[in-house]
């Protein structure tokens, strides 16, 4: 029969490297706790109305990416191909902001894209990422800032440079809006069928663009940064004065945008140099009005999003160690049906103590046990053949130092706690 295989675009985490993703998920959780910032899990899948209004229906992840479809009763759903608008969206309907004014919450969750898998773009991949939900102050978007920039520093991932900008409010945007399309309308024709479309509906777009051409000809675009209203100048000084006294260093790059109107205010990108031309790690911002575009009463926002397919990368790439190998303490070696019954009952013992244990389960021989006790690296290796279970003693070996000792049934749990839990 045909063997079956994984979906293009998906991957398999196998055990030999999925202690590094646990060792990644645990710093998260760590540094997210140190914050003060809780866990919000979501469904996989939502209402796909839920993306189009919190995405924006022009955007490719929208209009091309989404995993859409019909379930049986005909619902259309969508698998989640981001996580800020399942979170606005489990706020509101969970009525946090009714619990305490102020909502720090945090995230890590497989998301779907139907990429292409040519190009090396996973179909399922991961985030982590934080929402501050209920303040405006521009406190929240440095204490944002710094907790994505604390987590790769608890990994020890070095040389990440910080990019902000400021992307104004619904005051000053829609006159930018203006300038920027009188800059932009005698080249139109020579901007890409992308840009185009964008060019009425969202010309703040085309700033983003990655085409070449589109990037020559925005050259010498007015800056949003340039057209900020008073109170969103106060905010972004604001923002770059705290940074200061973080020592937090930034560049400010005035093509940094996110195109869609919820956006506001801040704007930022981590980039790492060990990721080579797609350099992204973690992108973040303000969305002020994105809750109310999910039907909501306004709430100011913050939040970051980072892959940690990407990080796990940069990581590799800077030879960094995520976690260890998980190593055996105990491996219990047994000679002759008669010990055979007995070793179930030994490495129960040891593991309701806490001690990681494991025996034979192949019918090897003793040699071939203690191989497999080696291939894993045992810590300790209990022997247990007619000569143990007449004396009740097991013959330890203490692998590191080559040595082997007696010890009595009576004594074996006590004296292994205290070499392995006590240590
Ligand atoms: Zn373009
Ligand atoms: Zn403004």
């Amino acid at each position: 029969m045909k063997q079956l295989k994984r979906i293009k675009g998906t991957q398999d985490i196998l055990p030999e490297e999925s202690y590094k993703w646990t060792a990644l998920e645990q710093a998260i959780r760590r540094v997210m706790l140190l914050y003060n910032f809780y866990e919000l899990r979501t469904p996989v899948f939502e209402q796909t109305e839920l993306f189009a209004r919190g995405i924006g229906q022009l955007t490719d992840i929208v209009s091309k990416e989404m995993y859409t479809f019909l379930d049986r009763s005909k619902k259309q759903l969508t698998l989640k191909p981001e996580m800020t608008a399942p979170i606005i969206r489990a706020y509101l309907e969970n009525k946090l902001y009714a619990k305490t004014p102020l909502n720090k919450i945090y995230y890590i969750a497989p998301l779907f894209r139907q990429e292409n898998p040519q190009a090396g773009r996973l179909r399922q991949f991961h985030q982590f990422g934080a929402e501050t939900l209920g303040s405006a102050g521009s406190e929240a978007d440095v204490e944002m800032i710094d907790l994505a920039l604390a987590v790769y520093e608890r990994l020890g991932i070095k040389n990440l440079k910080l990019l902000i900008n400021s992307v104004g409010d619904s005051t000053c945007r829609i006159p930018y809006k203006k300038t920027l399309q009188e800059y932009i309308k005698p080249n139109l024709d020579k901007y890409c069928a992308d840009c185009q479309r964008r060019f009425h509906e969202n010309p703040i777009r085309i700033l983003d663009c990655k085409n070449e051409t589109c990037i020559q000809l925005n050259q010498q675009a007015p800056k949003i940064s340039e057209c900020l209203c008073d109170d969103c100048q106060t905010h972004f000084d604001q923002v770059k004065l705290q940074l200061r006294q973080l020592n937090i260093p930034f560049k400010e790059d005035p093509c940094l945008v996110r195109g869609l109107d919820y956006y506001t205010r801040t704007v930022f990108e981590i980039t790492s140099d060990a990721l080579g031309a797609q350099n992204s790690i973690c992108g973040g911002g303000r969305y002020d009005l994105l809750a109310e575009e999910l039907g909501g009463m306004p709430t100011p926002a913050v939040g970051f999003a980072a892959g940690i397919e990407r990080t796990l990368m940069a990581a590799e790439k800077q030879n960094i160690q995520l976690g260890q190998p998980p190593r055996l303490d105990v491996f219990i070696v047994s000679l002759g049906d008669e010990a055979k019954k007995h070793t179930l009952f030994w490495l129960k013992s040891l593991r309701a103590k806490g001690v990681h244990a494991e025996q034979d389960f192949l019918g090897r021989s003793v040699k071939a046990q203690m191989r497999e006790a080696n291939r894993q690296n045992a810590r300790f290796v209990l022997l247990l053949g007619e000569n143990e279970l007449k004396e009740k003693v097991f013959s330890v070996k203490i692998m590191d130092q080559s040595k082997q000792v007696e010890i009595s049934f009576n004594d074996i749990i006590d004296f292994l706690v205290k070499q392995i839990i006590d240590n």
